[in-house]
């Protein structure tokens, strides 16, 4: 059998140890880690975030902006941190934003702040799972007690039941201020269980049920949200649109119309051009769980043509999941994106959730109208390939694609360039 990696002295975070790891690994898979081991994070800080470390992965950074939002924690021009390999990627968010920022900016609203976790409890029979959902309600105010005597800044604010068959789902929404939570509402909810445990009929539970849809894309972030619910939106004039976008409102809202029947056959769940894109690349920049780009990319776009002729833009995300306390957000580059945003630590969420929300918009735009100015494909050319050098170097020479680029006009405020 294969041999495990090796157990080292304190779980082995001391930079002296993490190389004896990497090394391990070198001579096991014979790969050269170069790279993997030049990092400046201190090792140890690692604790908590990795298990076995070797080093840290790299992902190159790029930054779009100005990004203007008009939020209720946001106020202000943002330059907005994207990680990625995609290239076209920041600037397609940098042609939005910089329509965004020439339109006056973006409106932003968070409509619910909570995340859940939803253990399910067995009975018997179903008339005992129907008697213990009744009972649930009655027990809120203790429920609540023993959940919050576990965080300091957690807060139980709704428990409802979801009976199925001789199960019980419990929804246990919580107020996690500055952070995710997952680790602080889920050691409070398993203290509610043990009580529930102590004083109903319930066989066993377990602790996850999945409908909290955690890191999953499910029909219940629409109406049940995760996280945070936040809308943006913006009026654009229809010549900025034509001149930043390189098309007229109406188009954007054919496209509307064609995509919507687009998703609707595939089953999509919600409707958008690429929330992940965006929100991956903020996700790895800023030290979120990027896992949590499943829930927090399920959403809604909408393009609509105003009465005077100009493009009314907006997004909806029911389950943006992001922090600014915990988890990766004090990790090296995480916190140094955050602090660029001016998001780092206490009170700093709901501002990273609507500037989020706001690049978000300005991608959907951006690939709105690459699509409908048939310039999608060309963008892609121009900044998002990565054929093999030599075929690279060719390809230049023959039809001069990058130098078109760079001479564009308007290359100074992202205007008139193609990208998607
Ligand atoms: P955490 O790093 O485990 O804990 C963060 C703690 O910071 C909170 O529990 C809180 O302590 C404290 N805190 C200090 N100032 C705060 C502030 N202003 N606002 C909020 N909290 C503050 O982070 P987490 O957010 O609970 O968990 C996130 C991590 O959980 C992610 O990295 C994710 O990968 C992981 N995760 C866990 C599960 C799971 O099932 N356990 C599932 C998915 C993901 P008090 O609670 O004492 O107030």
């Amino acid at each position: 059998m294969a041999p495990l990696v090796p157990r080292l002295k304190d779980q082995g975070y001391s930079r002296d140890l993490v190389a004896e790891r990497r090394r391990w690994v070198e001579n096991q898979t014979g790969a050269r880690l170069s790279h993997v081991g030049e990092f400046s994070i201190a090792s140890e800080e690692m604790r908590g975030n990795i298990e076995n470390p070797v080093g840290a992965a790299q992902i190159p950074l790029g930054v779009a902006g100005p990004l203007r939002v008009n939020g209720e924690h946001a106020q202000g021009v943002f330059y907005v941190p994207l990680a990625t390999t995609e290239g076209a990627l920041v600037r397609s968010y940098e042609r939005g934003m910089a329509a965004l920022t020439r339109a006056g900016g973006v409106e932003v609203r968070i409509h619910g702040n909570e995340n859940r976790v939803a253990p399910v409890f067995a009975f018997d029979s179903v008339g005992a799972a129907a008697e213990f959902a009744r009972w649930i309600p009655t027990v809120d105010t203790r429920l609540k007690e023993e959940a919050n005597s576990t965080t300091r800044h957690g807060r139980l604010e709704r428990i409802e039941a979801f009976p199925s068959g001789r199960d019980v789902m419990v929804n246990f929404r919580f107020f996690t201020a500055d952070a995710h939570g997952m680790n602080m509402i889920v050691k409070a909810a398993d203290k509610a269980c043990r009580w529930i445990m102590a004083n109903s009929r319930a066989r066993h539970y377990m602790v996850f049920s999945g409908l909290e849809s955690e890191k999953h894309a499910s029909g219940f972030l629409f109406p049940g949200g995760k996280g945070k619910k936040v809308t943006a939106g913006a009026l654009l004039p229809a010549a900025l649109c034509k001149a930043y976008l390189h098309a007229p409102p109406a188009q954007f809202t054919e496209l509307w119309r064609h995509t919507i029947a687009g998703h609707i056959h595939a089953g999509a769940q919600g409707y958008n051009g690429h929330y992940a894109n965006g929100l991956t690349a903020m996700f790895i920049a800023c030290g979120q769980d990027v896992a949590n780009v499943v829930n927090s990319a399920i959403g809604f776009t909408s393009f609509e043509q105003t009465q005077n002729g100009d493009l009314y833009a907006s997004v909806t995300l029911p389950a943006l999941t992001v922090a600014t306390v915990g988890g990766g957000t004090g990790l090296g580059t995480g916190r140094e994106c955050l602090e660029m945003l001016g998001c780092a630590g206490a009170g700093g969420a709901c501002k990273l959730a609507e500037i989020f929300t706001a690049a978000v918009l300005a991608g959907e735009l951006s690939m709105g109208g690459a699509i409908v100015s048939g310039e999608f494909v060309d963008a892609h050319e121009s900044y998002g390939r990565n054929r093999p050098r030599e075929a690279a170097m060719e390809r230049a020479g023959s039809d001069g694609t990058e130098q078109e680029a760079a001479d564009s006009p308007g290359q100074g405020d992202c205007g008139p360039q193609r990208v998607r």
